[in-house]
């Protein structure tokens, strides 16, 4: 993620920083008010913590859904949001959060996309998921044009020796894709993990396995140790294998799925109460020690506070109540969607036309 040059400020009344299961069900909560919204997430897919540590696993404890798996219930999230929800602004951080002198904030990612808003909602959680690096002197600086964290644009890498490196379903899914499409079959695909056991669904294993017994792709149980250059372009990758050898992978491109770690990052920075690394708040309006800037779901402490979905979406409740208090200058009365003419026209009305 690097700075580019700014763009024209996007103005809106709400900024929600975080999109994972909280920030998500913020946005309708928000929407219900009719506040405008925008919403910023450091990963190039929503969910949070749900998509990107336990997609696959059951949750058992979201009212009236007795079951569901993360996916499920982020999947869920974005249809409910629907008749409010404009297109997330992802694969950047929010690195800047100031006052203005009109009360309002001035907000901007590590991409350039700045936003005026009258009111912020942090729901970052346990912080800004970062990609885990690989810790190879001098990598870093073919991230981009040779080595890639995660995959949006596989047409790029076709016809490349590529390596692979990771043990979990995205991994193999891509080094299969590479190794079959008829669009963008690279010239070679080796897969990298240090060890010969996977995380991913037994049917994608048995795939690569089988691939690799075809001579399609080749696996390799080892871990980078070192690298090679020409002409200033990454050339081969050295690894070190279980069997205590250190042979060199002739190369074009890296893409690595090493997994994510949460980083607290810029939010310590922006003026707030923190509290053991959590955002302290007010349990009536979720709001900061800053008027104007509310925070909800995982990154927020208070007496009693569970890091569950469920508390988060309490949290993103009241919170909306309070932004819409700010926005519109009076106290917000209680409608139910069940009955309210004016929640009907927003949420029925939007939800016969999709
Ligand atoms: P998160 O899901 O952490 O999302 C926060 C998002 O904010 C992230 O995507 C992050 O990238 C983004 N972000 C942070 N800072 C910035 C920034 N500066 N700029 C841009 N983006 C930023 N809870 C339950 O209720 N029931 C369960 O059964 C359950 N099972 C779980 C199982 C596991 C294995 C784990 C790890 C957790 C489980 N949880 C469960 C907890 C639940 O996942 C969390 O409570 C929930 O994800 C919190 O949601 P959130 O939206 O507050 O934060």
């Amino acid at each position: 993620m690097t700075h580019s040059a700014p763009t024209a400020a996007i103005e809106t009344d709400a900024v929600v920083i975080g999109a994972g299961p909280v920030g998500l069900f913020q946005i309708f909560q928000l929407g219900l008010h009719e506040l405008s919204t925008q919403l910023v997430d450091s990963l190039p897919a929503i969910g949070g913590q749900c998509i990107e540590l336990y997609p696959d696993k059951p949750i058992y404890d979201i009212p009236a859904l007795p079951f569901a798996s993360a996916r499920e219930l982020i999947e869920r999230l974005v249809e409910q949001n629907k008749p409010f929800a404009t297109p997330p602004h992802l694969n950047q951080q929010v690195d800047r959060l100031e006052p203005l002198a009109d009360g309002r904030f001035e907000v901007e990612t590590s991409a350039g996309t700045r936003f005026i808003t009258k009111t912020v909602v942090i729901a970052g959680g346990v912080g800004s998921f970062q990609p885990r690096h690989l810790k190879v002197d001098g990598l870093a600086a073919h991230e981009g044009s040779q080595l890639f964290y995660g995959l949006d644009d596989p047409a790029r890498l076709a016809a490349q020796r590529l390596l692979i490196i990771g043990d979990g379903e995205a991994a193999l899914e891509a080094a299969i894709d590479f190794a079959e499409s008829a669009t963008h079959r690279a010239a070679s695909v080796t897969l990298m993990h240090r060890r010969d056991e996977f995380k991913a669904a037994p049917a994608t294993i048995g795939r690569m396995r089988e691939l690799c017994a075809a001579g399609r792709m080749a696996f390799i149980a080892a871990q980078p140790i070192g690298m090679r250059e020409s002409g200033g372009r990454l050339s081969a990758l050295q690894v070190a294998t279980a069997d205590d050898r250190m042979p060199w992978l002739e190369l074009d491109a890296i893409v690595a799925f090493t997994g994510v770690s949460p980083k607290l990052g810029p939010v310590a920075q922006w003026g707030l109460n923190l509290e053991r690394k959590q955002i302290v708040v007010d349990t009536a309006r979720f709001e900061t020690n800053t008027r104007g800037i509310f925070a909800v779901g995982d990154i927020v402490t208070y007496p009693g506070k569970r890091k569950l979905i469920v508390s988060g979406f309490h949290e993103a409740t009241l919170a909306a109540f309070a932004a819409a208090a700010q926005v519109y200058g009076k106290s917000i009365p209680l409608e139910y969607t069940t009955t309210s003419p004016r929640l009907q026209r927003l949420l029925v009305a939007k939800s016969d036309t999709r």
